[in-house]
Formats: structure tokens, sequence, C-alpha cells
């Protein structure tokens, strides 16, 4: 997979270096491009922003810089992009998106600073490429390099070859199948011992199907705690006997 990321900030993106991203980019999974919006300008002081219209506080990035940059990168490749734009506004970043996103084969992502891009970019590249505004959760940061450092991560750890163990994410928290719209529950490791607390005997029984009746349990119960609200959406469907008697 290619990812292109334009910021000001590049170097807010180093952490792409290290770790699960960076291993998959040293072999070669992951081809993560890194480029300063201000070589887009072409003003003594690299200007990207400028007053809004209509008034009111703040800064708002204006949409040359990003046109340039934008067709150009898009011009870079073979395939078509899909234009990941980080914003409070947009649609939340799930786990679905992130495996949606993992089939594609580019994605340029456009984190803003100030009060966001002038929205006649959206627009525009709306009309030759798919576009995605995305939120991160209802918080505003003050940029949108850390979303992107967030779905990258979640989008790179599903491309096939990351992880060690493919069905390390398969009972993830959010995974699609038997575990959706359920949490993960606890998990443990040695020793079975530690500072008087033991490890739940049922996994260290050595029964499959009852260490998976209880991991399906822990679930449920931490589900219902947490994210009642993940509960509520659920499908029956997805719900066997004994989750419905809980
Ligand atoms: N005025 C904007 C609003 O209220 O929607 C907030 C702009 S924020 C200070 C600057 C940039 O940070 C956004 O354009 C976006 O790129 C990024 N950002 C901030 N919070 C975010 C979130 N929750 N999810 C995704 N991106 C976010």
């Amino acid at each position: 997979m290619r990812i292109d990321v334009v910021t000001i900030f590049p170097e807010y993106l180093e952490p792409l270096n290290v770790s699960l991203v960076g291993k998959a980019r040293a072999r070669g999974l992951l081809d993560v491009r890194l480029h300063d919006l201000r070589n887009w300008t072409h003003d003594r002081h690299h200007t990207v922003d400028d007053t809004p219209y209509g008034g009111g506080p703040g800064m708002v990035m204006k949409p040359e810089p990003w046109g340039e940059a934008l067709d150009e990168i898009a011009a870079s490749g073979e395939d078509k992009p899909v234009i990941v734009v980080p914003t409070p506004s947009g649609r939340p970043f799930t786990q679905r998106l992130a495996e949606e996103l993992s089939t594609r084969p580019w994605l340029v992502f456009t984190p803003a600073r100030y009060e966001g891009i002038d929205r006649r970019v959206v627009e525009e590249y709306a009309e030759r490429y798919e576009v995605r505004e995305v939120s991160i959760g209802d918080y505003v940061l003050a940029g949108g390099e850390a979303p992107v450092l967030v779905m990258v991560e979640a989008v790179a750890r599903l491309l096939p070859g990351v992880l060690g163990n493919a069905e390390s994410h398969r009972d993830d928290s959010f995974a699609d199948g038997a575990m959706a719209n359920l949490l993960e529950g606890p998990v443990y490791t040695k020793p079975p011992l530690w500072r008087g607390r033991d490890v739940p005997d049922v996994l260290l029984s050595g029964h499959h199907g009852r260490v998976e009746r209880w991991r399906r349990d822990q679930a449920l119960t931490r589900t219902a705690a947490n994210r009642p609200d993940l509960l509520r959406s659920c499908d029956p469907e997805t719900l066997d006997k004994h989750d419905r008697a809980m």
C-alpha cells in the first residue's frame, strides 16, 4: 500500500518510522511518503493560511497550496488515491473504516492546522477522487497529524503480512465477525500467580471450548459496562443463546 501525507509538520509524523509501521515500511509492505505543504507555496513567507471570510477567530488554510500539492501527488501514481481528510466534523473513524481503507492501494492524508482547509478543496477533489472526511473522536485537536498517526497504524496492522500472526486481530475489540460490536475481555500471561492474584482457572484448563465461552462472556460483560451503546446497536443475529441469557 502507498500512503502520502501532506502536512506543514512532516517531523510530527516521525513515529511512522518506528515499531509496527516502521517495520512494515522497512519490509516494503508499506510505502509512506511525507510532503511539506509549504513546498507548494510561492511567497517569501511560505504562507499557507489566511483570515476567514465572514470574520471570526482563527485562520483558514488557503486552497492554492493544497490544490497544487494534491494535483502533483495524485498524478504521480498509476491508481487513483483515496483522499482522507481528518476533521472533527467528519464521519467517525471505526474499525470497519480501517478495514475498508486497508483494501485500497493508495491513501493520501491531508492533516490540517488552524480552523481547517478552505472548503473548496474537498469539493474540487470529490469530483475526481473518493474523498473521505474522517474524525477520530468527539474532541478537537490542534492538528490532523495525530489523527493520521492513529489511522495509519490502525490500517497498517490489517495489511497482509504486517502482523506476525495473521490471526492476532481476529479477536480484537470491534473486529469483524464473532466479535463485531464487542470489546475484547481481559488478557493474562505468566506467571500464573502474581501478588496473590490468580489467572482464571479456565484459561489454564486447556479446554478450548470453555476458554472461548469464557472470553465471549467477559467481552459481553465488559461491553455492557463500558459501551452499552455497542450492545444496543448489536445485530441480534450475532448473539447466541448463551449471550442472550447473560
Ligand atoms: N474548527 C474546526 C472544527 O471545529 O471542526 C477544528 C479545527 S482543528 C483546530 C485543526 C485540524 O485538526 C482539523 O482541521 C483536523 O485536520 C484536525 N483535527 C482536530 N481534531 C480532529 C479529530 N477529532 N479528528 C480528526 N481530525 C482532527
